[in-house]
């Protein structure tokens, strides 16, 4: 998979299609320094946007993949090309996938011990010193346990800039204080400054 031969062609068939790159980042729900990021070969779209663009561009998956367009009646080239593709992407994201479900493991596994422990204190007549030692021990887990589910989830992917595009990776601190949905959360961009709802890619910073 070349990022650079992917680029050129997704820039080819964008002009085919007579799109300016405005127009592009329009539909796609992107901004023109995504759109020209991805052109330049400087990044690979998100796996959820690759499909949105073989419509867009009437280009198979394998095809954009690969950064051109294949003749089908050479059907194994066709196929050897379409197994290395998917191969490597799914290598690409496995990575980050393993790292965000550990994540949320650490989540779900520390805060049902800090539920049990609390339960346990409230339902049955436990003398005062053990009933608190169980409530700090169960809350000391949790913080432990937060660390480590933040630490993880930080280093997934990165965060996109509404404004100038730039993926980046928050300090922990404005990681941890930052207004959060899902997949997006308000961060202080470090090339441009402004703040924003970010986006969560997957994809790493340089990649
Ligand atoms: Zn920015």
């Amino acid at each position: 998979m070349n990022i650079k031969k992917i680029g050129s062609f997704l820039a080819e068939e964008r002009k085919a299609k007579n799109l300016t790159q405005a127009a592009l980042a329009q539909k796609l729900y992107v901004s023109e320094k995504t759109i020209s990021k991805w052109e330049n070969g400087r990044s690979l779209p998100d796996t959820s946007l690759l499909l949105v663009l073989c419509s867009v561009f009437d280009v198979s998956l394998n095809e954009l993949l690969s950064g051109e367009r294949l003749k089908k009646n050479d059907y194994t080239e066709y196929k050897v090309n379409a197994e290395d593709n998917m191969a490597k992407l799914l290598a690409q994201r496995k990575n980050n996938k393993h790292k965000i479900l550990f994540s949320a493991l650490c989540f779900t596994a520390t805060y049902s011990v800090m539920l049990i422990f609390i339960l346990l204190s409230a339902f049955f007549a436990l003398p005062s010193w053990l009933k608190i030692s169980l409530i700090s021990y169960g809350f000391l887990l949790t913080l432990f346990g937060l660390a480590i589910a933040v630490f993880y989830d930080i280093n997934t992917g990165s965060f996109e800039c509404k404004y100038c595009g730039k993926k980046f990776i928050p300090t922990a601190k404005a990681y941890c204080l930052g207004y959060h949905t899902f997949r997006k959360r308000r961060l202080k961009c470090p090339y441009c400054g402004k703040t924003s709802m970010c986006r969560k890619t997957l994809q790493n910073q340089d990649e």
